[in-house]
């Protein structure tokens, strides 16, 4: 999508601090971080939002999951937390599915 800000960074037109890629997913640190480690995972496909998942696209979601925890067995051995927002009423800023991986503190729940 040419406007959509995650496809430029997956285009390399912004500049991000890639931690992990592979054929269908880029990974990166999260601009303004919420945790000492704070990095989201997408799809180089774009996705609007989680809400667009379906039985067609379905596996992405494993696999950004599975990803996600491939980069926090090094980097947040004792535990991490996997988030979707989905919606601007949920706190979705980016309509490009994100994974966000968040550790490095304890974390509270309910989150805030
Ligand atoms: P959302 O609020 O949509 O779930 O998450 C979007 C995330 O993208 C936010 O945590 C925000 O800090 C991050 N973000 C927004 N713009 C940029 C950017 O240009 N570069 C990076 N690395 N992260 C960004
Ligand atoms: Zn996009």
């Amino acid at each position: 999508m040419d406007n959509c800000l995650f496809c430029k960074i997956i285009r390399r037109e912004i500049p991000a601090e890639i931690v992990f890629e592979n054929e269908e997913i880029l990974a990166f640190r999260d601009i303004n971080p919420q945790a000492p480690e704070h990095i989201l995972l997408i799809p180089k496909e774009h996705i609007n939002s989680p809400a667009e998942i379906n039985e067609a696209n379905s596996r992405i979601a494993g696999s950004l999951v599975s990803a996600a925890a491939e980069i926090a067995k090094d980097k947040l051995p004792d535990g991490y937390r996997l988030v979707f927002n989905c919606g601007e009423i949920a706190g979705q800023t980016v309509f490009h599915l994100h994974l966000h991986l968040l550790g490095g503190r304890s974390l509270n729940w309910p989150p805030g």
